[in-house]
């Protein structure tokens, strides 16, 4: 097991669009590993993104619902139906905020051999789609919060310290 510690928010690499990765090799197969480890030992987590691991590449592992995997540069179609359930981030640690995402998602891309692969999910596999595809866009599922959730997720995230002191 090669657990790899999570950055935080606050890190650049979490807001750098990461890389697409190119090169299928014994590399990336390592990085897949090393990205379920970190996973399976942070129990209740549904995904972590490559660059939460300090790594601007195009990878995520998922683990929802009963479904466990990798996806590589990945594309992200989604239905129309919502959900608005709790998330939550192990880069944004002991917080949670009800967020909106589709209710259905299909992912497309690799598999760590290059192959193509599509993954699709309804529910907490989606909205782990979602949360992953966006940690490789260097987006974060803070940053989709309106209204008073994004004033409380704010208010939480300074009061942790996890965020830029605002002027
Ligand atoms: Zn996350």
């Amino acid at each position: 097991m090669t657990m790899r510690p999570i950055r935080i928010i606050g890190d650049p690499v979490l807001r750098t669009p990461a890389a697409p990765v190119t090169s299928f090799d014994a590399e990336l197969r390592a990085l897949v590993t090393d990205l379920m480890d970190t996973l399976l030992g942070a129990p209740g987590r549904a995904g972590v993104a490559a660059p939460q691991i300090g790594v601007s590449a195009q990878v995520f592992v998922y683990d929802a619902d009963g479904h466990r995997g990798h996806l590589i540069n990945p594309t992200l179609e989604l239905g129309e139906d919502r959900q608005d359930d709790d998330e939550g981030c192990l880069s944004i640690p002991g917080l949670y905020f009800p967020t909106p995402r589709a209710m259905r998602a299909t992912a497309r891309g690799m598999d760590q051999y290059g192959q193509p692969l599509t993954i699709t999910g309804t529910g907490f596999l989606a909205r782990a789609l979602q949360h992953e595809t966006d940690h490789l866009a260097g987006r974060l599922y803070v940053d989709t919060l309106r209204g008073e959730t994004r004033r409380r997720a704010l208010r939480e995230m300074r009061a942790g310290s996890y965020a830029p002191r605002s002027r």
